[in-house]
């Protein structure tokens, strides 16, 4: 047992050191977010992000010298050799390897590499083809009030929930809010995009005043775009808990539904006070995501024949 304890002392610290060159370089200027601040914060949260990144391909925005220098969204590997990140061959695509990681020592490694943004794919490497969850992304357009949004989710939340599935919500850390469904991973992609875009449609259609669901900037003022463009193969949204590249640190925050509320905003959780959110919460608010994961359902016209 000694020698075990005097193993993982002397391995820390050198991995400490491998990690964390530069570790106060400023990530985030006006918070004075720093990259050992970034990677406290990731070190805090890693329980609750891990189900949501861990094993599947991921694109990545580097930011170098913090975020108000250049941005890179990156979904390939920038180095041939990485000590924890895990380079990954698409069987599908011929093309430069994507990143995935298995533990925290690679998304510190992210850290190091100034990730200030995980976007993962809505498949793991288990199976590229079968998605495991959607995610409905609402982006309100200029002058849509919060409130409005909000009611967008509620009423994404019934229409998922009408066909059987179980629907989250987390907020953006930018604009919006992300409507998610865990997925049994048996639908394919092309029957996962077309389900979506279904959903999306109709619900622009029963409302076009408040919504959309075609991508065209020019016709979003005053609407929500429902973005349903996520859900395809090889697209990738925010990760829960992700930091975002943007003024005030924000981060991508799981919420209970009752908790949507004007004084939540898009942004309102961030760096500073995620970890004192989760440190308080009596019940973690999407502790049920992956039981509740059900298989998609083929559009019911087509299920009729079994009574
Ligand atoms: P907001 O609430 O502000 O809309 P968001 O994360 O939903 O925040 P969107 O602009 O709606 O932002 O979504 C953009 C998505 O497109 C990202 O989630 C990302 O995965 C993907 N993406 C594709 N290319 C890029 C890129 N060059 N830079 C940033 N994101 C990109
Ligand atoms: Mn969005
Ligand atoms: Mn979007």
């Amino acid at each position: 047992r000694e020698g075990s304890r005097s193993l993982t002392f002397t391995a820390k610290p050198q991995r400490r050191r491998a990690v964390f060159t530069h570790s106060d370089r400023i990530y985030w200027p006006d918070e004075g977010v720093t990259k050992e601040g970034l990677a406290d914060y990731y070190t805090e949260v890693w329980r609750f992000i891990a189900p949501f990144i861990v094993g599947r391909p991921l694109a990545l925005l580097r930011c170098p010298d913090g975020i108000t220098g250049p941005q890179f969204f990156q979904k390939h590997a920038w180095k041939k050799v990485y000590s924890h990140l895990v380079l990954v061959n698409d069987p599908k695509e011929k093309s430069e390897p994507l990143l995935a990681l298995h533990d925290l020592d690679g998304l510190l490694e992210l850290v190091q590499s100034a990730v200030l943004e995980i976007h993962p794919w809505q498949s793991t490497l288990t199976d590229w083809e079968r998605p495991d969850r959607i995610i409905m992304d609402l982006d309100p357009g200029e002058g849509v009030p919060w409130e409005m949004v909000i009611a967008a989710a509620e009423e994404m939340r019934d229409r998922l929930q009408e066909v059987g599935l179980a629907a989250f919500v987390k907020t953006s850390g930018g604009k919006g809010l992300h409507v998610v469904s865990p997925l049994k991973p048996l639908a394919t992609w092309p029957m996962v995009k077309t389900f979506t875009k279904t959903l999306a449609d109709a619900m622009a259609a029963d409302n076009p005043d408040r919504f959309i669901s075609t991508s065209t900037k020019s016709k979003r003022q005053g609407k929500i775009f429902i973005d349903y463009l996520r859900n395809q193969r090889g697209m990738t949204a925010v990760a829960a808990y992700s930091t975002r590249a943007r003024p005030g640190a924000s981060v991508s925050v799981p919420l209970d539904w009752k908790e949507l509320s004007p004084n939540i905003g898009p942004a309102y959780f961030t760096v500073e006070n995620t970890p004192i959110r989760l440190a308080a919460l009596t019940g973690d608010p999407w502790a049920e995501f992956q039981a509740a994961a059900v298989a998609l359902e083929e559009p019911r016209s087509t299920r009729r024949r079994h009574g």
